[in-house]
């Protein structure tokens, strides 16, 4: 196999990083050009228009897409996103790191992800229902326990996959449990598929911060994003006795540097919608929070946010992304030539795609594991990548994410390789 050329980019987006990240790879790995284009190539994509009656009677109609990036290796797996910043080629660039991802974890799936432009936020809990259901029966020939498994993202929760799971349901005749992940635990969802993101997230940061020989105790963190993951991350850092000095949502941040009291910023959280307001602080911004003193930052927001206007300005000696796609690869170089240790997505937030399996598992099986079997088996997977991508980038010389995405990009090519290419 001959060496590959890097892809040439116009505008930068999540998904120039995503193939420049493959181009990468297969480099390392001595890929030619045409398996990077059939590693690199969605397998499938379907835009679908979602009409929707609004709750005065306006009809509005909102656009959605699915995009399964690699079957390879198993039924696609991957998020289901509302977002009004969601276009095609961020689903795209979110697919592909999904096949990453549950290649790295062993998982056997392929990459896929979702999304409806819409801000969840301007919507009543009714006309969001409707917005599930159209879009899922748009999709729904797509769909399924083994073919295409969605579960939450941003601006999605167990609620929509509830609804989405009805809507399958309804169509089959029959409940599908298997169909999305991350349902309430009522309705055959998993113990410990909540917090499993974050506390993948913490596991790899206490992983790094042991590798590094930085006591628990002598840490500081800031965390961005007090959603699923971040607010998550924040409190297991948090008990395990880190100083989390700073959070922020998309409304503001709030900073104490004594450390926040995450418990009770949390109450102020359920309370009132934001971190913004907490009284044990002072506000901070978004842009502040990246480049604050501390040791370990967690980007736990959106993609794109450390890129080469600051990644320079960044002091954290960690960065551990619990967001998908938070580094631009500018920001990456930049970051490697300052001495930065970057624990990548596709490790670091593994922990949430890894109970959704378990959670796919016990549906199909029909039989339900404790919450401390999943907490133990989800501990397992993520030392053991952790030290496999570690293995790999002292043996290769490579960073934590070019170690984690050639593991996973050799995974696949293997599955391509052994099914050979039909006809
Ligand atoms: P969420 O909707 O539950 O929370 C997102 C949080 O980020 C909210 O606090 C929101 O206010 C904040 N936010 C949004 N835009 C922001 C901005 N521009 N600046 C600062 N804060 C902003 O979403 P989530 O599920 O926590 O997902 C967060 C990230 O983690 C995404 O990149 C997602 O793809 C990734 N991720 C999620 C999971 C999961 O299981 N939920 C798994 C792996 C990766």
């Amino acid at each position: 196999m001959t060496a590959v050329a890097q892809p040439a980019v116009a505008t930068r987006g999540p998904l120039d990083d995503a193939h420049e990240q493959l181009a990468d790879a297969c480099r390392v790995l001595g890929y030619d050009e045409g398996t990077m284009k059939m590693l690199a190539a969605p397998r499938r994509e379907v835009t679908v228009s979602i009409p929707l009656r609004r709750d005065n009677g306006d009809i509005e109609v909102l656009t959605g897409h699915r995009v399964q990036h690699n079957l390879s290796r198993g039924p696609a797996k991957g998020g289901l996103r509302f977002s009004p910043h969601v276009d095609l080629d961020e689903v795209r660039a979110l697919a592909m790191w999904m096949s990453w991802k549950c290649a790295l974890m062993d998982l056997p799936y392929g990459g896929a992800k979702g999304g409806v432009t819409i801000d969840p936020a301007g919507y009543s809990e009714a006309e969001l229902e409707r917005v599930t259901r159209r879009y899922t029966s748009e999709i729904l020939p797509v769909i399924g326990p083994n073919k295409d498994i969605p579960a939450p993202d941003i601006g999605t929760d167990e609620r929509t996959m509830a609804w989405m799971m009805d809507t399958v349901s309804v169509a089959s005749g029959y409940t599908v449990l298997g169909t999305v992940t991350g349902k309430p635990v009522s309705l055959g969802g998993s113990l410990g598929r909540a917090s499993a993101t974050s506390l993948g997230v913490a596991q790899i940061a206490f992983a790094a911060l042991n590798h590094l020989g930085m006591a628990y105790d002598a840490t500081t963190a800031a965390v961005q994003g007090f959603g699923k993951v971040g607010r998550g991350a924040a409190r297991f850092l948090h008990l395990a006795g880190i100083r989390v000095l700073a959070v922020s949502d998309a409304f503001g941040g709030v900073w104490n540097p004594a450390g926040l009291d995450i418990p009770a910023l949390e109450a102020h959280v359920d309370g009132t919608g934001s971190v913004v307001g907490f009284t044990g602080a002072q506000p901070i911004d978004n842009a502040a929070l990246l480049t604050a003193e501390v040791d370990l930052l967690v980007p736990a927001a959106v993609e794109g946010v450390l890129h080469e206007g600051n990644a320079g300005d960044v002091r954290a000696r960690l960065i551990v992304e619990g967001a998908n796609g938070p580094t631009t690869t500018a920001a990456d170089a930049i970051l490697a030539e300052r001495g930065v240790l970057v624990v990548p997505d596709i490790l670091a937030n593994a922990g949430g795609v890894v109970v959704s399996y378990f959670e796919w598992v016990q549906a199909n099986q029909a039989y339900w594991w404790s919450e401390a079997e999943v907490e133990a088996r989800l501990a397992d997977r993520m030392t053991s990548a952790w030290h496999q991508v570690l293995a790999e980038a002292e043996a290769l010389e490579l960073s934590l994410r070019a170690a984690a995405t050639c593991l996973a990009v050799r995974r696949v090519a293997e599955a391509h390789r052994q099914r050979g290419l039909y006809p």
